[in-house]
């Protein structure tokens, strides 16, 4: 290994290691809305639904098209809120149907709780998607500790 640019790959350093020369993965965040307000909260839930640095969905679609001509393989959407908070649900659902035709493999990062019957049967329309859940405890009190938000769901309630 040299550091050189190969056809393939490129070295981060001169050692033993490579990272693929190619975008693989790429990552949207919905709305900012969000029913809970966990501590930890790396996006400060709220406030971002209308700022002017939002990407538009006309210009999400041409990204993902961009994406898939680039060989990219996975999406991930992982809510600056929470994805299917009423307020991001519209989106959520339509970045997943311009992914859709494209076949690439969809991970939405959520917290499942606010999905409802009707949604879970939009949901399995989608052949490549998976959910990935967020959860705290099983334990309702540090449940709600952790999204400072009385009775959310936990064990005993779902
Ligand atoms: S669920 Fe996610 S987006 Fe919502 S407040 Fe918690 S960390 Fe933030």
């Amino acid at each position: 290994m040299d550091g050189r640019i190969s056809s393939n790959n490129v070295t981060a350093h001169g050692g033993p290691g490579t990272l693929p020369n190619a975008l693989k993965e790429l990552w949207f965040e919905t709305g900012g809305s969000c029913h809970l307000r966990c501590s930890y909260c790396f996006a400060e839930s709220g406030g971002l639904d209308e700022s002017p640095d939002n990407v538009s969905i006309g210009r999400i679609k041409a990204y993902l098209h961009e994406f898939k001509k680039l060989v990219g393989e996975r999406i991930g959407l992982v809510g600056a809120g929470e994805p299917f908070h009423p307020r991001n649900i519209r989106d959520t659902f339509e970045i997943l149907d311009l992914v859709r035709p494209l076949q690439l493999k969809t991970t939405v990062f959520t917290t499942a709780d606010l999905l409802d019957g009707r949604s879970i049967k939009q949901l399995e329309q989608y052949p490549n998607l998976l959910l990935l859940v967020k959860y705290n405890s099983r334990i309702c009190e540090i449940q709600d500790a952790m999204v400072n938000v009385k009775d959310t769901p936990c064990e005993g309630t779902q």
